[in-house]
C-alpha cells in the first residue's frame, strides 16, 4: 500500500512573526547601500546590480528586484529640485540659455547618477521590510518568506 502525504504548508501573516523589521532602519541600510538587514554587508556586486546575498547574514537578495522604480523615483527627486532652481534663477536673473543649459543638464545628470544607486538601495530596503517580494513559482511548498 502507497503512502501518500497531504500535509501542505500554508503561509499567512501569522506564519512570519520570526523576525520584526523596520521599515525605516532597512531604507536608511538600503541608502548607504548596505544590507537592510544587518546594515554591515554590501548590497551590490555593480553600480546597480545588487548582489545574490549579504556576505555577512547571509539574506538572500534574489527575491528582491526594483525593476524600473528607482529610476521614477530619481526622476521625480531630481526634478523636484532643479525645476525649482531652474524658475527661480529665470525669475530673478534671466541669463543666457547657453550658460543655463551648461550649468542645468551637467547639475541634472550627476545627481541623477549619485541618487540612483543609493535610492535602488532604499527601494530594496523597503521590499525586505514589508515583505514585498517576487514568489517563487516552483517552489515545491509554498513561497515561505525570505
Ligand atoms: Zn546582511
Amino acid at each position: 500500500m502507497e503512502t501518500v502525504s497531504t500535509a501542505t504548508t500554508v503561509w499567512t501573516r501569522n506564519s512570519a512573526h520570526a523576525e520584526k523589521r523596520d521599515l525605516w532602519t532597512a531604507m536608511k541600510r538600503g541608502f548607504r547601500c548596505r544590507c537592510p538587514r544587518c546594515g554591515e554587508g554590501k548590497l551590490f556586486r555593480a553600480f546597480l546590480k545588487v548582489d545574490n546575498s549579504c556576505s555577512v547574514c547571509g539574506l538572500d537578495y534574489t527575491p528582491h528586484r526594483a525593476d524600473d522604480l528607482p529610476a521614477y523615483l530619481v526622476i521625480v527627486i531630481v526634478g523636484h529640485i532643479v525645476v525649482p532652481v531652474v524658475l527661480w534663477v529665470e525669475t530673478n536673473y534671466s541669463p543666457a540659455v547657453w550658460l543655463q543649459l551648461a550649468i542645468y543638464l551637467p547639475l541634472t545628470l550627476f545627481a541623477s547618477l549619485f541618487l540612483l544607486q543609493p535610492v535602488k538601495g532604499a527601494v530594496v530596503g523597503v521590499q525586505w521590510a514589508l515583505r514585498m517580494h517576487g514568489f517563487d513559482e516552483n517552489a515545491p511548498d509554498g513561497n515561505p518568506p525570505v
